[in-house]
């Protein structure tokens, strides 16, 4: 059926994109940047999305400052960009010149980014080839004989089914926790930055003294510590005492060697990227992170104490903060009726150089990607990255360009073959 209701064909999509956050919309970022938006939705793009609003994803729902200058989230406007002309015409290229050489908050890129998505949501429904389906959730993929990608998802309680040559999961990620057995003294850091723990408020506001763990050492960890200073004032405070687990020492972010000694930090060669010659490039702490870390090991902090062993539970901490990231959001796929078992470390799906997912028998699927939150892209000689970070990094930047990028070249390559 197409949007009219009307029975019709088997469409074939060229792409269909499963999730339409940061991730998933970067591919027609990516396009609109190379003034090939309008070439691309003719071929024929399907977007589907839990919520009513693309682009925005969870950025909109953090209420911290981003790590990054605002210059690097829309770095992908150019001459050729439709989304350029759309930002001009509806006057808002003001606000994003006053985000440039800012961190500005996350939400406010979310509201922005929200804006372009709809924009980008009426360039789709203007083509015939392409479509979008908003408030409707992917719940299986089917790998089809013909070489196809059968999308299962349903939208106002029914069931529908879309197919493509290609597509891109990329559904954000499930917050990661040690919390087995339901121990109200543990949150996650999404719940915090997301705002979403009033109960913190009772414990934050009648209790004389509390004993805090926050586990994870990573940005999460600095915006957490902003964030309950915002509200609680908890910095420098005799009544609050934190505990912060790491398997490594805080990490600070410097553009080049220079900058870092300059500054008196100690660092490695192996933390040095040997493409940018950047300290800490992916693992270093930027913007209000980078001067609470500081500030910690400065010990201009004097109520954070640095736990370099792994967190132990223990019957005197009040609250436990986990800071330990996002697990991947995985539905299921399918081949001839089976589901596919995926190499899943650590909550994370394993993906191949070209952000493909590989399955146990350690091969990838062609034509099938998956790079989002959760997820996140394993450092290559292109991507570069210091040798100390071992981890995968995640970033709106890196999808625009870097990963949108290689998905084109090799969709090309592939195209060339057939
Ligand atoms: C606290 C925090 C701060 C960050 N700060 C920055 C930063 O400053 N700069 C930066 O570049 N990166 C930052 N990141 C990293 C990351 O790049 C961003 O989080 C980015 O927004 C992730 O985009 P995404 O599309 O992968 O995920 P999400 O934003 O979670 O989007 C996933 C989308 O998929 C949809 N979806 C989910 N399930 C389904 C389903 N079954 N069917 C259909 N749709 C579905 C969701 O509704 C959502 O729209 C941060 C991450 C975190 C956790």
């Amino acid at each position: 059926m197409n949007r009219y209701g009307v029975f019709m064909k088997r469409t074939v999509y060229e792409t269909i994109i499963c999730g339409g956050g940061p991730a998933g919309m970067s591919q027609l970022i990516y396009f609109d940047a190379q003034g090939q938006l309008a070439e691309e939705l003719n071929r024929g793009i399907c977007v589907i999305e839990k919520t009513d609003e693309l682009l925005s994803g969870n950025i909109k729902k953090y209420k911290i400052s981003a790590n990054s200058k605002g210059g690097a989230l829309f770095e992908f406007l150019s001459e050729h960009s439709l989304v350029q002309q759309y930002l001009n015409k509806e006057k808002l290229s003001e606000q994003i010149q006053s985000y440039c050489d800012i961190a500005p908050s996350l939400h406010d890129i979310g509201v922005l980014y929200g804006k372009i998505g709809n924009f980008l949501e009426q360039c789709i429904k203007q083509n015939p080839n392409s479509d979008v389906y908003k408030c409707a959730t992917v719940e299986q993929i089917h790998i089809c004989e013909e070489g196809l990608f059968k999308v299962v998802f349903k939208q106002f309680g029914c069931v529908k089914e879309v197919w493509a040559k290609n597509v891109h999961v990329n559904l954000g990620g499930v917050p990661k926790t040690l919390n087995l057995d339901e121990d109200d003294r543990y949150v996650h850091s999404h719940y915090i930055l997301t705002e979403q723990n009033e109960h913190l408020e009772e414990l934050f506001t009648s209790n004389d003294s509390l004993k805090i763990a926050i586990v994870g050492n990573s940005h999460s960890a600095m915006s957490v510590l902003s964030k309950l200073n915002e509200r609680y004032s908890v910095i420098n405070s005799s009544k609050y005492s934190f505990d912060l687990y790491g398997k490594s020492n805080l990490k600070l972010y410097y553009s080049s060697m220079e900058d870092a000694l300059l500054d008196g930090y100690n660092f490695t060669e192996d933390d040095i990227c040997p493409v940018t010659q950047r300290v800490n490039r992916y693992s270093g702490m930027r913007e209000e992170s980078f001067l609470v870390a500081k500030a910690i090991l400065n010990e201009t902090i004097n109520n954070v104490t640095l736990k370099r062993v792994y967190f132990k539970d223990n019957a005197d901490y009040d609250l436990i903060i986990e800071c330990l990231g996002y697990k991947t959001n995985l539905i299921p796929v399918y081949k001839n009726g089976k589901q596919i078992q995926f190499e899943v470390n650590n909550g994370i799906l394993k993906t191949d150089t070209h952000f493909r997912p590989v399955m146990k028998n350690q091969e990838s699927i062609d034509c099938f990607y998956s790079y989002g939150l959760g997820v996140g892209i394993g450092l290559t000689e292109v991507s570069g990255g210091e040798k100390s970070f071992t981890g995968n990094i995640d970033g709106i930047w890196l999808y625009q360009h870097y990963v949108a990028e290689i998905i084109t070249e090799l969709n090309k390559k592939v195209l060339e073959v057939i």
